[in-house]
C-alpha cells in the first residue's frame, strides 16, 4: 500500500533552486509559482531521462510506476541541491496522494511552509531567500532551524508506514 491514511499533512523536506525570484525545483524544469503546488506529470520531464522510469499514458500523478509527483524527503538534510550556487532548503507539508519512498514521498499536493538560508555566507543568496519567503508568505530563518520549526508544525510520515 502506497498511499497512506494520513489524518494530517505530511511535513517534508526538501530543496529548491532560485530562479528570477522564483524556486524552481532542482531537477526538472518546474517553477513554484505560489506556495501551494499540485504535481503534474509533464511530457517534457520524460525527456530528461530518455523516457526511462516514467510512465506512457496518462494518470494522475503521482503514480507509483512513474516519477512523477511533488518529492520530499522526510528527513532534513538527507540531500540537499549543492550543485548551484542558488538553492535553499526548505520545509513542505503534503496531502493528496502519495508515493511513500524508504527515504522520502512523491506528493499530489505540497505547500511551502518555511524556507533557510544556507550557511555559505553570501549574503546576495540570503537576500533571495528572504525576498522569496516574502512573496510567498512563508517564514525564513537559518537553515540549522528548520528541524525544530517543522516539529512545531506537525509530523513526517511514520516509519511505520514506510517502505
Ligand atoms: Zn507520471
Amino acid at each position: 500500500m502506497s498511499a497512506p491514511d494520513l489524518l494530517a499533512a505530511a511535513i517534508g523536506f526538501r530543496s529548491w533552486r532560485i530562479a528570477n525570484g522564483h524556486l524552481q525545483s532542482p531537477y526538472i524544469p518546474c517553477r513554484w509559482d505560489g506556495r501551494t503546488m499540485r504535481a503534474v506529470c509533464y511530457d517534457a520531464n520524460r525527456a530528461l531521462t530518455r523516457g526511462a522510469g516514467w510512465l506512457d499514458e496518462p494518470h494522475d500523478s503521482p503514480h507509483p510506476d512513474c516519477r512523477c509527483g511533488i518529492y520530499a524527503y522526510h528527513s532534513p538534510g538527507a540531500r540537499s541541491y549543492y550543485g548551484e550556487v542558488w538553492w535553499c532548503e526548505g520545509i513542505v507539508s503534503a496531502w493528496g496522494r502519495l508515493e511513500v519512498h524508504a527515504d522520502g514521498y512523491r506528493a499530489e499536493f505540497a505547500r511551502v511552509e518555511a524556507l533557510g538560508v544556507p550557511d555559505l555566507g553570501n549574503p546576495r543568496l540570503d537576500a533571495a531567500v528572504e525576498a522569496v519567503g516574502r512573496d510567498l508568505g512563508v517564514p525564513v530563518m537559518a537553515a540549522a532551524a528548520l528541524p525544530a520549526f517543522a516539529g512545531e508544525l506537525g509530523d513526517p510520515i511514520p516509519p511505520g508506514l514506510r517502505p
